[in-house]
C-alpha cells in the first residue's frame, strides 16, 4: 500500500535562529544548509532577507547553492518586504515566499491596528504580490490558533483565491493542544471552500511542551507539511523537533500511514552540527538526540536487550546515525582511513579540508588513544565552523594550583598580527585566561554562560565549552574543544568574540 508523504519544512535557520544567543553567520548557515538538503529536507526556510543584508545575503547565497531542496524565505505582508523576498530567492531551482499576516483578535487590535476588513483586503494585496514573483506562496495567519474560526476560514480562503499555494497554521504562542488543533485542522480541511488547491501545514511551538504532539495531530487531520526545527530550536520553548517528528512518523508508520523523505541516518550528524554551530547543548535525555536516548542502565533492561533488542528498543540507534559498532581510529590511521570514515559518517570535504581536518586529527590522536566518531564530527565540525575566525589562539600557558594565583601567558592572532600578553588572578585559571583575553580583544560584554562538556567518556575526552556572552542585549554563544579544558576554554572565548566582532 503506498502511503501518503509529508513535506517536512525545516525552519532551524529562521525560526531557530530567532532563539536568543542562536545567531550564525553565512557559512554557518550554509553549512547546515547542505546537511539539511543532504537529509532529504523537502523546504529549508533559510531567512527573513528583508531583516537586515546579512539576513539577505545568506538566503541568497543558500538559493544560489541548494539545488535539491526548495528554499523559501520570509516576508511580512508588505511590499518591500515580499519583493526584497523574491530577489533573494531568486537562483533557488524551486523557490518559494512565505508571508503571514495576523489574523487573531489580539493581533489585529494592538499589533496591527486593523480592522477585518484591512486585514482581509492586505492579505489578497500581499499573497497576489507574491504569486506574481513566485510559483510557491506559503500563506500564515499569524497566532490561528487564537483566532475566531469564521474569519480564520474567510482569511484562508481569501489567500488560496489569491494564489496561496500552502496554508500554514501556527500556533504562535504555543497555546493549542493535540485534540484542539486537530480539530481546528479538520475544520480547515471542511469548512474553507478552496481547500483542496493548497497544502495544509503545522508550526507549533513547545511552550506547553507539546509542539510535536500538536504537529502530529494536525498531520493526522490532514495536515501535509510539517514546520520544525533540528533540536527544537526557536522562539522561547522551541519548536516541533524535526528528529521527534521524523522518528515518530517512521516508527508508528504503522499507525499513521504516512512517511517522510527524510533520511533519519542524517539525524545525529545534523543534531550535532546545530548544536556546534549554537552553542546550544542538547540535554542528555532529548528524545532521539541526547546522549542518554539510547542507553540503557538498569540491570532488567540490559537483560531484555541482550536476549532480544526488541524487548526495551523501539529504534534502533543505527537509524538515527549513531552507529555503535563504530570504527575506532588511532595514531597510526593512514589518511585513507580517515578519509574514509569521515566519509561514512557523513561528510563531503574538499582535499583542502580533508588535509587540514587530518592534520588535527593526526595531532588529536598524539593526545588521545582512541579517535571516535564522535570526536571525528567535533574536530571537523569545529574545523568547518571556525574555518574563517579573524581570532586564533597561537600559545596558552597557565600555572596555577591550590593557594596561589593563577597566572597565565596568552598568545593570540589578530588577522595578521600576534599579541600576547601575561596576566595574574586570584580567581583561577580560568578567570585569567579570559580577563588576558579581554586585554588584547577589548570588549564590554559580560560572561552569561560557561559550561565545560566531555565529548567522548573518559579522562582522556575532548572538553566542549560553550561560551556566551551578552553585550547590550544581543547574546553569542560559540564552543571550542580540545583535549585539554583550559585551552577548549580559551578557544571557545576567542570563537564567542569573533562571532560578537563580527555582527
Ligand atoms: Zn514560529
Amino acid at each position: 500500500m503506498s502511503r501518503d508523504r509529508v513535506i517536512i519544512f525545516d525552519t532551524t535557520l529562521r525560526d531557530g535562529e530567532q532563539a536568543p544567543g542562536a545567531t550564525m553567520n553565512l557559512e554557518e548557515k550554509l553549512l547546515i544548509a547542505k546537511t539539511l538538503e543532504k537529509m532529504g529536507v523537502d523546504v529549508i526556510e533559510a531567512g527573513f532577507p528583508a531583516a537586515s543584508n546579512g539576513d539577505f545575503a545568506a538566503v541568497n547565497r543558500i538559493a544560489s547553492v541548494i539545488k535539491n531542496s526548495t528554499i523559501c524565505g520570509l516576508a511580512r505582508a508588505k511590499k518591500s518586504d515580499i519583493e526584497r523576498t523574491a530577489q533573494a530567492i531568486a537562483p533557488a531551482a524551486r523557490p518559494r515566499i512565505h508571508t503571514f499576516l495576523a489574523t487573531s483578535p489580539i493581533h489585529m487590535e494592538f499589533k496591527l491596528k486593523m480592522g477585518e476588513e484591512q486585514v482581509i483586503s492586505m492579505i489578497k494585496d500581499s499573497v497576489t504580490l507574491a504569486r506574481n514573483l513566485c510559483p510557491e506562496v506559503d500563506w500564515s495567519p499569524e497566532d490561528a490558533t487564537r483566532s475566531k474560526r469564521d474569519f480564520l476560514f474567510k482569511a484562508i480562503e481569501t489567500a488560496i483565491d489569491a494564489g496561496a499555494t500552502t496554508i500554514n497554521i501556527p500556533d504562535t504562542v504555543g497555546y493549542t493542544t493535540p485534540d484542539e488543533y486537530f480539530d481546528l485542522i479538520s475544520a480547515i480541511k471542511n469548512k474553507v471552500k478552496n481547500i483542496d488547491k493548497a497544502v495544509i501545514s503545522t508550526h507549533c511551538h513547545n511552550d506547553l511542551g507539546l509542539a510535536v504532539a500538536n504537529s502530529l495531530a494536525g498531520m493526522r487531520a490532514g495536515a501535509r507539511q510539517i514546520e520544525c526545527t533540528i533540536n527544537g530550536i526557536g522562539e522561547r520553548a522551541g519548536n516541533a523537533a524535526l528528529e521527534e517528528i521524523v522518528m515518530a512518523i517512521k516508527t508508528r508508520g504503522d499507525f499513521y500511514q504516512i512517511e517522510t523523505g527524510i533520511d533519519s541516518t542524517m539525524i545525529s550528524r545534523a543534531s550535532k552540527l546545530v548544536s556546534t554551530i549554537t552553542g546550544f547543548t542538547v540535554q542528555p535525555n532529548k528524545a532521539i538526540v541526547g546522549a542518554n536516548a539510547f542507553a540503557h542502565e538498569s540491570g532488567i533492561h540490559q537483560d531484555g536487550m541482550l536476549k532480544n533488542r526488541e524487548t526495551y528498543e523501539i529504534m534502533t540507534p543505527q537509524s538515527v546515525g549513531l552507529d555503535k559498532a563504530q570504527l575506532r581510529l588511532g595514531k597510526l590511521s593512514g589518511r585513507a582511513a580517515f578519509k574514509d570514515r569521515v566519509k561514512e559518517i557523513g561528510y563531503e570535504l574538499s582535499d583542502e579540508a580533508i588535509d587540514s581536518a587530518f592534520k588535527k586529527f593526526k595531532d588529536l590522536a598524539d593526545k588521545k588513544k582512541e579517535i571516535l566518531d564522535e570526536d571525528l564530527i567535533s574536530l571537523i565540525d569545529d574545523s568547518l565552523v571556525h574555518s574563517k575566525t579573524r581570532y586564533q589562539l597561537l600559545e596558552l600557558e597557565v600555572k596555577c594550583g591550590t593557594g596561589r594565583i593563577s597566572e597565565v601567558l596568552i598568545k593570540i592572532k589578530i588577522d595578521s598580527d600576534e599579541v600576547e600578553t601575561r596576566l595574574r588572578s586570584v580567581d583561577g585559571p580560568v578567570d585569567a585566561i579570559f580577563t588576558a583575553i579581554k586585554t588584547l580583544i577589548p570588549h564590554n560584554a559580560n560572561l552569561d554562560l560557561y559550561q565545560v562538556q566531555a565529548v567522548t567518556e573518559g579522562t582522556d575526552a575532548q572538553a566542549n565549552v560553550v561560551v556566551r556572552l551578552k553585550q547590550n542585549n544581543r547574546i553569542f554563544s560559540a564552543n571550542g574543544a580540545d583535549v585539554d579544558v583550559l585551552r577548549a576554554s580559551a578557544i571557545a572565548y576567542i570563537n564567542c568574540l569573533d562571532r560578537l566582532n563580527k555582527i
